[in-house]
């Protein structure tokens, strides 16, 4: 039996690919293991989404380049976004990979490991999590329909293809007996969730047959664009009883003319309008986000804009990225990166500071209160690490708890101190 180490670099969606894939090599009879040092096959599931992420996956590539050329590992596998744009260049400047795939190409890989032809035609069946047992993330659409303009996603993802509601609800019922009680519901843009099936489907009505699932505790919602969020969505964040008062909905920005130059097909008005009408379903809803600063042609003014908009809105959660040019979109070809790099940490900075304010205020507020906690994970200072309806796993909040209390179980547990990212308590 040989043995493959899979690693899995970017974001929950290309987690989910490694997961798909690795259900798929387990099924095929390969060990996983979780050191390249052991492996006779490394996988490199690469992302390719900004210079960063690129420049850790060509890193990752090359170390495990190097166990190749010296024959420490038989076969090294690239797949992913970044493997899917630039497979030439990588071919080119990296030959000792011995195969590059995209995306999607679980059956393709795993029939290349194998020399033998894998078909499987629901490979969801046999995934294998990467997250800890109690939670996992549901792709319920793969792909984008929007041009965002500073965005390479749809030209790597390419066009948005929804799972049936069906699909993603057998899913989860999977998940639900296997242990899992939270599922994070992802996808390029799932508040478009359903517009290309026949016949057409919403997210709310996925949602509302998600809340039927008995075995599943927590349904959190990522990626929401803003202009797709629809009323019907909006109110079911007060009424369905699984559905967390929680959405990550990325604005971008809030100055309407660069709204309008990144073609989010909503300017100031409207995402504040958005913002209301969660807050008036469901008022204890936390709202997190994610902004670019530094944008082509962003002045002082515009930037003073987003600052005071996100003063005002107070977001729970908030990411920042600096805009950088992505080859092949269209502010890339159209636009001039006109704003100097060190600009745009300045105003980086400026946002996170304000939030850090924010975030401090509002965990401070929490001291005293008893709050339902979902623990993680052990740390060795006898300590458990859990998270609140208020936090998804890996970018939000944590709350450190004395005691080591069964990772996967609910726990009330009463708030004695915070940080802006900790929240240290004692349990009920
Ligand atoms: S909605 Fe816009 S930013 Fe998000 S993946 Fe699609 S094109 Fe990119």
């Amino acid at each position: 039996m040989k043995n493959i180490n899979l690693i899995s670099l970017g974001c929950a969606k290309n987690l989910v690919d490694s997961e798909i894939l690795l259900g798929g090599l387990k099924k095929s009879n390969f060990n996983i293991v979780d050191n390249s040092k052991n492996a006779d096959i490394v996988i490199v599931n690469t992302c390719g989404f900004l210079d960063s992420a690129r420049d850790e996956s060509v890193d990752v590539i090359l170390e495990a380049g190097e166990l190749r050329s010296k024959g420490e590992i038989k076969q090294l596998v690239v797949m992913g976004c970044f493997s899917e744009r630039y497979d030439n260049d990588l071919k080119r400047e990296i030959p000792e990979v011995d195969a590059f795939f995209g995306t999607s190409d679980h059956a393709k890989i795993i029939s290349f490991l194998t020399g033998e032809e894998y078909v499987k035609s629901d490979p969801d069946y046999f995934r294998s999590l990467l997250t800890p047992k109690h939670y996992a993330y549901l792709k319920i659409a793969e792909g984008c329909d929007n041009g965002c303009s500073f965005c390479s996603i749809p030209l790597m993802r390419g066009l948005q293809i929804s799972r049936s509601i069906e699909a993603n609800v057998e899913e989860a019922r999977r998940l639900g007996k296997q242990g899992v009680k939270e599922i994070l519901v992802i996808g390029q843009d799932t508040t478009s969730y359903g517009w290309d099936l026949k016949p057409k489907a919403t997210l709310h009505e996925l949602m509302d047959e998600l809340n039927k699932i008995d075995e599943i505790d927590w349904i959190r919602l990522h990626y929401a664009h803003p202009a797709h969020l629809h009323r019907e969505m909006i109110v079911r964040f007060g009424k369905l009883e699984k559905l967390l008062p929680y959405i990550d909905m990325p604005i971008q920005h809030a100055s309407t003319k660069l709204l309008k130059s990144m073609r989010r097909g909503l300017g100031k008005d409207g995402i504040l309008k958005r913002i209301e009408a969660l807050r008036n379903a469901c008022p204890n809803i936390i709202l997190r986000t994610s902004i670019i600063v530094g944008y082509p042609g962003e002045t002082e003014e515009d930037f003073l804009e987003l600052y005071d908009f996100i003063k005002k809105v107070r977001f729970d959660r908030l990411g920042v990225f600096t805009y950088s040019e992505e080859e092949g979109t269209f502010a890339e070809k159209q636009l001039i990166d006109n704003v100097p790099q060190q600009v745009k940490y300045d105003r980086m900075d400026k946002i996170m500071t304000i939030q850090q304010e924010i975030s401090y205020e509002n965990n401070q507020q929490l001291i005293g209160t008893t709050q339902k906690i979902i623990i993680d994970q052990h740390l060795d200072s006898n300590e458990s690490i859990g998270r609140s309806f208020r936090d998804s796993p890996e970018v939000d909040n944590i709350f450190r708890i004395d005691g080591l209390h069964p990772v996967g179980e609910f726990i009330n547990a009463k708030v004695i101190s915070a940080s802006e990212y900790e929240i240290i308590c004692t349990k009920d």
